[in-house]
């Protein structure tokens, strides 16, 4: 029986390929993305991921003397069918995708097959995430606190784990040691991609310039990068990974999202790499910390709530996204805000805390939509999939999911932002002020938000933040908002 496999686009390495498989094809796709019963227009960038990375896989599956195909269609049922008669197809396999979205249509895909007498297979994902979703449901009834679940996979994984399973060096986590700003800090990010001949026909077939490309596009560029960044950044990613500077938008992050994203790179393979790395505790562990808690987390959080978390708006915000989100963000004064999303509109990148603190937080306090909000982020990220997008925006950074996520709300006035960036001293507005005409709209917007939600506010032990409202002016700082968001 002659089986050939259908790769996705965030299956691009050895390990998705089956056993017993004559041809490969992959399908760049052209058409409609439809998500949540809209369009979603993707960046650039990722269509050029797509087609880069695409083509980069089926040149070494060809190379290495297999049959494989690179396809540009507008849809996969008709791709599929010409490549079944071509090569005269038995059966289709399949690797289960990771996105929800992607799969319903994966199922629908072999159901159109199946009535023109294509049979095509769904095979279980072993690759993607170190735990698969039916493990985790094994473990847990749900999500569980996740300090838990990170112990649990240390242990798991015997990652930093001393013959005891203790965790090595005695602490679980060095949280408290990151969250400094550093005056005297310089740029160094000077990693240089080495550019492909895919990279340069995808960015001709989407008729763009990108002379500064930086995100890998194969394997290989992946491997470089993760080696850079253990060279030149992890010794100091730690201690500045909350902080954040007008003229060095990466600090010390690595830029791995989109290679661990588009599975170039396995998380297992980085974290084993990480942690065998010379460096100090708090580096290694911070970092494996991000990719086997909260990236592992926040895809199982996803598959627990994925039928309920995009009915819930539950502090009921309602506004629209601002222009300046879509178009030029040059029409916001906010200087923080501003530098963030330009980055976004043009890199389509920005580190953590810019999405956390800075958009997440505007988002937050001047009541945008949140469901608006998760659909820019996952248009203009280069390394948005849905499984990790949602849940960071819906959960994580704006609380529609009402205390399932985070335990407490991401929202900060001025003083955050000032402490941890040097974004306010190239602003017009003042982050120490709260009622002056150049007072930062941080603060008020902040306290606010602090008054509108007091009781939430308490539920999340938080009564100091509270106690602080009886010397705030409550009539002045409504009417700033009212007067800002107009
Ligand atoms: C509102 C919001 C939206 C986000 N959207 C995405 C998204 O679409 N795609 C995405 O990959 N990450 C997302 N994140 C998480 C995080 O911001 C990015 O993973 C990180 O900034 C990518 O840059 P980096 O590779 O340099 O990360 P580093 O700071 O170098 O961290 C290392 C790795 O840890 C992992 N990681 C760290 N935090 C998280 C997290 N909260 N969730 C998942 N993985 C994490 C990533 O794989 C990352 O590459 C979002 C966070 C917020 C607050
Ligand atoms: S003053 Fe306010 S708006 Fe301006 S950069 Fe600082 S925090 Fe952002």
């Amino acid at each position: 029986m002659k089986q050939a496999q259908f790769i996705l686009y965030n299956q691009l390495r050895e390990s998705y390929l089956q056993e017993d498989i004559d041809c490969f094809l992959y399908v760049h796709h052209i058409w409609k993305i439809i998500f949540q019963g809209k369009e979603l227009k993707l960046n650039t960038k990722s269509k050029i991921l797509d087609y880069a990375g695409g083509k980069d896989f089926v040149d070494e599956l060809k190379k290495n003397g297999n049959t494989a195909e690179f396809v540009i269609s507008k849809d996969f049922f008709h791709a599929l069918e010409a490549f079944t008669k071509k090569h005269d197809i038995e059966k289709w396999l399949v690797v289960k995708p990771v996105e929800d979205y992607v799969y319903k249509n994966i199922l629908k895909l072999s159901q159109k097959l199946k009535k023109v007498g294509i049979e095509m297979s769904i095979v279980p994902d072993t690759e993607s995430f170190f735990l698969s979703h039916e493990d985790f449901q094994k473990q847990y009834k749900k999500p569980p606190i996740m300090e838990y679940f990170y112990r649990f996979m240390r242990k798991k994984e015997n990652i930093l784990m001393t013959a005891d399973w203790e965790p090595e060096w005695g602490e679980w986590n060095y949280d408290k040691e990151n969250r400094k700003f550093d005056k005297k800090h310089e740029k160094i990010w000077d990693f240089s991609l080495k550019k492909t001949a895919f990279l340069e026909e995808a960015w001709d077939y989407y008729d763009t310039d990108i002379s500064s490309w930086i995100f890998p596009i194969n394997r290989q560029t992946s491997l470089d990068l993760l080696e850079y960044f253990l060279e030149k950044h992890i010794d100091r990613f730690w201690v500045l990974e909350d902080a954040m500077y007008q003229d060095d938008p990466y600090v010390h992050h690595s830029l791995l999202s989109t290679a661990i994203n588009f599975w170039f790179l396995s998380p297992r393979e980085v974290v084993e790499r990480i942690a065998k790395t010379d460096t100090a505790m708090n580096n290694k562990e911070g970092f494996i910390r991000q990719i086997l808690w909260w990236r592992e987390y926040m895809y199982h959080f996803f598959q627990f709530y994925k039928e309920s978390i995009y009915e819930e708006n539950f502090l009921d915000h309602q506004r629209k996204l601002p222009d300046f989100f879509w178009t030029d963000a040059s029409t916001t004064s906010m200087n923080c805000l501003q530098t963030t999303l330009r980055q976004v509109q043009t890199e389509n990148f920005s580190h953590h805390i810019q999405r956390l603190m800075i958009i997440g937080n505007y988002a937050l306090l001047a009541n945008l939509n949140p469901h608006e909000l998760n659909k820019w982020f996952f248009e203009y990220y280069v390394d948005a999939f849905e499984w990790v997008v949602t849940p960071n925006v819906l959960g994580m950074s704006q609380f529609a999911d009402g205390w399932k996520l985070a335990t407490k709300p991401y929202v900060a006035s001025a003083n955050y932002i000032n402490k941890m960036s040097d974004y306010c001293k190239n602003c017009k507005y003042n982050p120490k002020e709260k009622y002056t005409e150049d007072a930062c709209p941080f603060n008020y917007l902040y306290w606010n938000f602090v008054h509108d939600n007091k009781s939430t506010f308490e539920k999340w032990r938080q009564q100091f933040v509270v106690r602080n409202l009886e010397k705030i002016d409550r009539e002045k700082i409504q009417e700033l908002k009212k007067a800002f968001l107009k």
